[in-house]
């Protein structure tokens, strides 16, 4: 998940980082009241997830509060590289003698982490990377021995930082891999990092992604979801702990396991060209366990999406055997009665595969309709959602 700059600034306070104080607003009023709480010259700063918002006017100074004011009015709807402002950062702004270039990140390819480090910030780092290589430092950084001040000193001269603020930057380095490995980012990148003219470090930009993979051991992480950007069945499969991605089709797809589900989308895309050409509805991973309330859960969410004609149930019996997994089914469409208003298409192979096909004969559930392969319950399931 990548942050907004002022989410980024939030995790930097948490670690110390030293960075200008503000906060954030979605009004030019607010903006105005903010900067006068500051009372001192103030930037305005776009919240949108795209970089060089400075060159597309999405950052500006402000000399008092009437200027923040009109500064924030003529931010606030702007179209930053098909981001629109939402939200504004009031920061105090600081005096800049220089701007510099920090960042950590995973480098997948030589299997390590890497710190980059220039002098000549500020501006477009891929600029930097492309035109003058040798002013952009990267040095590996061992995942076990990490960065101490000392390493930290070292990165700075790397990136060629003056010797009177070589102190101070490596103060700040260190600390912003504290945050890169506390809060289990895959990358922390300041742009500028700036100097000031009494020689401070502070870190004026911030872009943080973190690895969601670890969120669950951050619980504070779920309040910097942007929950007007993510699709509402997706909050909802993500609260239930389901692998949900939605898609533009008309078949709702439930599987367990990555693989069976991946092939289950391109079996029923396959069917679905005899079927007036219908699709598959989403992914959906159940994963090993398939009880009812799990079950219950992934089948709300797809009966949650209008475009859904008809749902395909397609499960391989493992340590979660057939006979659960049918048990699960029948216990969620008891669970969800009246709103479980779609026919179910259902195929279980593997484990106990027997014993589930006759729970499911047993219960007799008007809307379900039983496969014996993956090939015949994929076309049923696309007949169904082309009538
Ligand atoms: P970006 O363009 O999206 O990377 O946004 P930044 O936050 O990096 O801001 C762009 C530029 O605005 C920076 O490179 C600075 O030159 C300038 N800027 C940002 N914050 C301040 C500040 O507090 N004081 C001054 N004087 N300039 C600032
Ligand atoms: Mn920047």
């Amino acid at each position: 998940m990548d942050l907004f700059e002022y989410q980024a600034k939030e995790l930097f306070a948490d670690h110390g980082v030293p960075t200008t104080p503000g906060r954030v607003t979605d009004t030019a009023e607010g903006a105005k009241a903010i900067a006068e709480e500051i009372g001192k010259p103030v930037m305005i700063k776009a919240q949108v997830k795209v970089g060089g918002r400075g060159k597309a006017g999405g950052v500006k100074y402000s000399e008092d509060a009437a200027a923040a004011e009109a500064n924030a009015e003529a931010i606030l709807g702007l179209d930053i590289k098909g981001h629109v402002v939402k939200n504004l950062l009031v920061a105090e702004a600081a005096d800049i003698a220089e701007e510099y270039y920090i960042s950590f990140l995973l480098d997948r390819t030589n299997r390590t982490y890497l710190a980059m480090c220039s002098v000549e910030g500020g501006v477009e780092i891929e600029v930097t990377a492309e035109e003058n290589p040798d002013a952009l430092a990267r040095i590996p950084v061992d995942a076990v021995t990490g960065v101490d001040l000392a390493f930290a000193r070292t990165i700075a001269e790397a990136g060629k930082l003056p010797a009177e603020v070589l102190d101070a930057a490596a103060n700040t380095i260190q600390k912003l891999w504290e945050v890169f490995v506390k809060e289990d980012a895959l990358l922390v990148e300041v742009n500028p990092l700036v100097r000031t003219p009494d020689d401070q470090i502070l870190a004026l930009d911030g872009k943080v992604t973190l690895d969601a993979n670890a969120d669950f051991r951050h619980p504070n992480h779920s309040a910097f979801e942007d929950r007007d950007a993510t699709d509402p069945l997706e909050l909802k499969a993500k609260e239930n702990d389901l692998n949900y991605v939605k898609l533009d089709g008309e078949v709702g797809i439930i599987g367990n396991g990555a693989g069976l589900v991946m092939s289950t989308l391109d079996v029923v895309a396959y069917a679905g060209e005899d079927h007036g050409g219908v699709k598959p509805a989403n992914f959906l991973d159940i994963g090993g366990g398939a009880s009812a309330e799990v079950m219950a859960a992934g089948l709300d969410v797809i009966l949650g999406d209008d475009q859904v004609k008809s749902v395909f149930v397609n499960v391989f019996g493992g340590i979660t055997a057939c006979d659960a997994v049918a048990n699960g089914i029948v216990g969620a469409l008891d669970k969800l009665g009246a709103d479980a208003n779609k026919p179910l298409v259902v195929r279980l192979d593997g484990n106990k595969v027997e014993e589930g096909r006759q729970i499911l004969a047993d219960a007799d559930h008007p809307l379900v309709t039983l496969a014996d392969t993956m090939d015949s319950g994929a076309d049923k399931a696309a007949e169904l959602a082309s009538k």
